[in-house]
């Protein structure tokens, strides 16, 4: 635990992340009210506007953001690429794209002073939890339509670091420019940093003693507490979440303080509400459902009431390090990621969570859903140590695996042990971690 000064002196903009919840609720209504204003200007939202009865005006609360109409990945979709403009093309600077995990990309425009405020908001959760000018940063994340390259590296640029543009992939290359430039923080996704500790091994470097690394920001991907842990472990550095969303700019959505215990929502920039997943209305306080963004100061594409897709809940109490800004959990999963089998629902980080608590177990996992003879069946592949690969050893480890894991999903499935390195990895984009192969 940080001492007391060390938390007081992690504030990148002290008044605003520290802002007494009522001036924060005020501040976001007022600039609800211009956000609703600037979308009128698009003739989509014009459009949706006039079915509901709320005029800009008429805003006096932030929680009249429920008159207002949701906006879809679909329509997002439908409007592509420049549908959702509200201000002129010639206005924007930069196109970033969604990774495009559930279907076809969309695309997000950002205006000059989009691409600075959302700068500015990396720069937060950086400095929160103790990144500084002196500070070596390797932005391990794609370099191009991918908000996670550009994203980082504008906000850790106007933080003062030493930036390396690095980009995602190449094992080698990336260890070497952390011997040869010092890097002291990292941005990488939880799976490839799980792939790189096999490299490390490999090459005979140990993170904690030969090169200088101390935090790590883990982004773009659900993982586990588990995951977090054996990452910092390894590498023995602190590893923070960092959640973001292309059509919410990508990174600087939210991000993990010292405390370590959920993401704060920068709630200047974002109103966020959690609503019942399959209808329209706001779930009770702590309960998970999926996240609804409202973005306060785009300039470019301002969205209304956009359904993430993603799950997860607001952590009510406020949070030790002195910021005001709500919390919410870990991103249990997208609601796309949710497994059905055998009536019961399942999402990948649940599995996850089981296997990394589980020291035998590798790094990488795989879940095959398959129909055999009629029946759908689940296979959870692991990867371990060559031991556990035949004999008693294996078979006692897999059958305490299906124990572990029937225990938190409520059913069985089976589990196959593999030699390590043999389930495919993707060294550049989002971890696959599971195939369903079932007959509809
Ligand atoms: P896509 O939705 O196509 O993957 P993005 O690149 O915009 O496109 O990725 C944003 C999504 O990635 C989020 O909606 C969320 O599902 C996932 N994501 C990003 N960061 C995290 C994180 N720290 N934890 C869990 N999921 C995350
Ligand atoms: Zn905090």
């Amino acid at each position: 635990m940080r001492k007391k000064s060390q938390i007081e002196s992690s504030f990148w903009e002290k008044e605003i992340e520290t802002l007494p919840v009522q001036d924060l609720k005020r501040l976001q209504t007022q600039r609800l009210k211009q956000t609703v204003k600037i979308a009128e200007g698009v003739t989509f939202y014009k459009e949706k506007f006039s079915g509901v009865s709320i005029e800009p005006d008429k805003i006096k609360s932030v929680d009249s953001i429920r008159f207002l109409p949701f906006t879809t990945k679909e329509d997002m979709r439908a409007l592509f690429p420049f549908g959702l403009l509200a201000v002129p093309l010639e206005d924007c600077v930069r196109v970033h794209a969604s990774s495009g995990t559930t279907g076809s990309s969309v695309a997000v425009l950002h205006t000059e002073k989009d691409i600075d405020t959302w700068s500015n908001l990396v720069a937060r959760c950086l400095y929160g939890v103790g990144v500084r000018r002196s500070d070596v940063f390797q932005n391990i994340a794609g370099y191009g339509l991918f908000t996670g390259g550009l994203g980082f590296h504008y906000g850790a640029q106007k933080l003062g670091a030493l930036t390396i543009p690095a980009s995602a992939g190449n094992s080698k290359r990336q260890v070497k420019l952390m011997v040869d430039f010092g890097t002291t923080v990292i941005h990488i996704m939880p799976s490839f940093a799980l792939y790189l500790m096999r490299f490390f091994e490999e090459i005979g470097i140990n993170p904690k003693k030969d090169i200088k690394l101390k935090t790590m920001f883990l982004g773009a991907e659900p993982h586990s507490e588990e995951t977090r842990k054996r990452i910092e472990a390894f590498y023995g550095v602190d590893a923070y979440n960092s959640y973001g969303i292309s059509e919410m700019n990508g990174p600087g959505v939210s991000f993990e303080c010292h405390m370590k215990d959920g993401v704060h929502i920068w709630e200047d920039n974002y109103i966020v509400e959690v609503i019942d997943p399959d209808g329209d209305e706001p779930l009770p306080m702590g309960k998970t459902g999926e996240l609804v963004y409202t973005t306060l100061t785009k300039e470019a594409m301002p969205l209304i009431r956009y359904r993430s897709g993603d799950l997860a809940r607001f952590i009510p109490e406020p949070c030790a390090c002195g910021r005001t800004h709500r919390r919410i959990s870990r991103i249990q999963g997208r609601i796309d990621d949710m497994i059905i089998w055998k009536g019961v629902n399942i999402f990948p980080m649940q599995i996850e969570s089981i296997l990394m608590d589980i020291p035998e177990i590798e790094e990488n996992y795989l879940v095959v859903l398959e129909t055999d003879n009629y029946v759908d069946t689940m296979t959870v592949q692991v990867e371990v140590p060559e031991v556990y690969l035949e004999g008693e050893k294996s078979e006692g480890l897999r059958r305490r695996i299906i124990n572990s894991l029937q225990s938190e999903l409520l059913v069985k499935p089976d589990v196959q042990l593999m030699p390590a390195g043999t389930i495919p990895v993707s060294e550049m984009g989002k971890a696959k971690r599971v195939i369903d192969k079932r007959s509809l």
